[in-house]
């Protein structure tokens, strides 16, 4: 079995992007920005901005946020979205989700400039994403396929079973794995809560990616000899042996499973750590007017 060791991969990722933001500044021009916006005063939320702010820093790419108190009306955070799609000297923004009850979300989202959407959250980045388009992915997805392509993982003509179907992971994991390049090419059979037979399903993957929101929900026979076992989930779970007093699990159960796939990715350590470096990496694309040229 081999680990897909998701911090050493998003470290040469911060890495690749320094060198890129370093010759850009070479260049003469302004670093790359990414402007995040914060609604009230969740601690998990601020810690979250806070650490996309210090992987931002330490790659040279700029970053600003704009805190909105929590009863901040729907028609003030738009305007001050509308504000971050007209200043030209930002390249990219991120909305920090769940926002406050009185606020829809989606319509938060759609009023991002989809030039600007480094989430990828947006409708149109979605749909381009879909149909082939150059297109921001989202974080997730994005950190599973470099997983996969930095560990040169052959995916053409593969079963590849995608257990959840969320807008954020499952979705969209599964359209790029199927679509027409690399990763992709693969067959993909999409599960959810309704899905009959999982376990037969699920033993003739080829890969397994698991985004389903369960601890240890995948055990030992749900899994084929030799197959790459991508795992999401991340659950803290209490635990009087950690000093912490919870340890971290995912949706696989990792000792179990570790003997038979020929890949895993372990959590913590795994997909978790991927995500604010592709994060890093639509910023650095929407700088690089890579999408919308
Ligand atoms: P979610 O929105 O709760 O979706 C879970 C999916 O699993 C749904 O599609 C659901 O089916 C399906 N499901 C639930 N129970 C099932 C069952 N018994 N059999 C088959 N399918 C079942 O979850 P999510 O947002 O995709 O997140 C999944 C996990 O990944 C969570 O643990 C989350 O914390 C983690 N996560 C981690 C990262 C990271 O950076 N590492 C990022 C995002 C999420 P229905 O559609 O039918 O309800």
């Amino acid at each position: 079995m081999k680990l897909i060791d998701g911090k050493e991969i998003s470290q040469q990722i911060r890495e690749e992007i320094k060198e890129e933001v370093a010759k850009i500044i070479d260049s003469g021009e302004r670093p790359p920005h990414l402007a995040a916006v914060l609604v009230g005063e969740d601690p998990a939320s601020e810690t979250y901005i806070n650490n996309k702010a210090k992987a931002c820093k330490k790659v040279g790419i700029e970053s600003s946020t704009y805190k909105m108190k929590d009863d901040v009306t729907e028609e003030e955070l738009l305007e001050a979205i509308n504000f971050i799609n007209n200043d030209k000297d930002i390249d990219g923004v991120i909305v920090q989700l769940p926002l406050p009850s009185h606020i829809d979300d989606y319509k938060v989202i759609q009023s991002i400039d989809p030039a600007k959407d480094v989430d990828g959250f947006h409708p149109v980045s979605v749909g381009r994403m879909s149909i082939g388009l150059p297109a921001y992915v989202s974080a997730t997805p994005m950190g599973i396929l470099q997983m996969i392509e930095r560990s040169n993982i052959e995916t053409l003509g593969k079963n590849c079973v995608v257990l959840g179907r969320s807008n954020i992971v499952g979705r969209p994991v599964s359209i790029l794995m199927g679509r027409n390049g690399y990763p992709g090419n693969a067959t993909v059979t999409v599960c959810h809560s309704k899905t009959k037979n999982l376990k037969q399903i699920t033993s003739n993957a080829d890969i397994l990616i698991v985004a389903i929101g369960k601890p240890e929900f995948v055990d030992g026979d749900m899994v084929k000899e030799g197959a790459v076992v991508i795992d999401v989930g991340i659950h803290r779970i209490p635990s009087k042996e950690k000093k912490s007093g919870f340890k971290l699990m995912g949706d696989v159960k990792f000792d179990e499973v570790g003997k038979k796939a020929g890949y895993i990715t372990p959590v913590p350590g795994g997909v978790g750590p991927m995500t604010i470096a592709s994060l890093l990496m639509n910023t650095l694309k929407a700088a690089k007017k890579e999408i919308y040229p």
